[in-house]
């Protein structure tokens, strides 16, 4: 019954839609939801000592050392069902980290999903996209804007614009991506599990693609 637990793991560039996506198929399909930037997010807001060493990392939008990462996810696998893994692995040593997390708990990767789209279009979409300062719900200001301005549909909570979706900082998290990330998009592909979907399209244009592909991962 092991394989039976889907470990799915989301890749693409900053803004390609893996949190929105990631959040939805987990809901659909029952599965945790792990998403390193969010968990991330909240040791900072809360300001704990994990959230001290990460802080700076996220704000030039470099990588956070793997250890502290790979700890924080450690804790969120829980192994009673499957996962889906956001913003995990983003480098070829934490896809290894990964691997040894999953064996032990007698899970392994079964579908890798890259988001594909244009690097302009990311920019545009990262400098309108705003969070939820409580429950991390996303938004984007031109093309999925929430019902009262500022305000969170879901929660209630008051949106905000995370520092590192700045232009600049945005091309810096790019360039890691271009030379961390996609080694760990190759690496999937290599051992068949690797899916594209065409990210540039409405949220349930995509959603409904990554279902078909999850319902049929061959
Ligand atoms: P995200 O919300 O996925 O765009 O992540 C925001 C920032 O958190 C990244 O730019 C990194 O600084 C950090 N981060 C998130 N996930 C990881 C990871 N797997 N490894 C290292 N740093 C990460």
């Amino acid at each position: 019954m092991e394989d039976e637990r889907p470990i799915v793991v989301m890749l693409g560039p900053p803004g390609a839609g893996k949190g929105t996506q990631a959040e939805l198929l987990s809901k659909k399909l029952g599965l945790d939801h792990v998403a390193t930037g969010d968990l991330l997010r909240e040791e900072l807001a809360q300001n704990t000592p994990l959230g001290q060493l990460a802080k700076s990392y996220m704000e030039r939008g470099e990588l956070v050392p793997d250890d502290v990462v790979a700890q924080m996810v450690a804790g969120r696998l829980s192994g009673d069902r499957g996962a889906v893994l956001d913003g995990f692995p983003r480098n070829l040593n934490q896809a290894h980290i990964l691997d040894r997390l999953l064996s032990e708990r007698g899970l392994k990767v079964t579908l890798a999903v890259e988001f594909v789209i244009a690097e302009e279009v990311l920019v545009r979409r990262l400098s309108a996209r705003y969070l939820c300062s409580e429950c991390q719900a996303s938004y984007n200001m031109v093309t999925n804007p929430p019902k009262a301005q500022g305000i969170c549909d879901r929660c209630g909570g008051s949106l905000y614009q995370r520092v590192d979706d700045q232009p600049d900082t945005v091309r810096k998290r790019l360039q890691v991506y271009r030379e961390q990330t996609e080694p760990v998009v190759a690496y999937y592909r290599e051992r068949g599990l690797l899916r594209t979907v065409d990210a540039d399209r409405p949220i349930e244009a995509v959603s409904e693609t990554l279902s078909a592909i999850v319902a049929d991962p061959a």
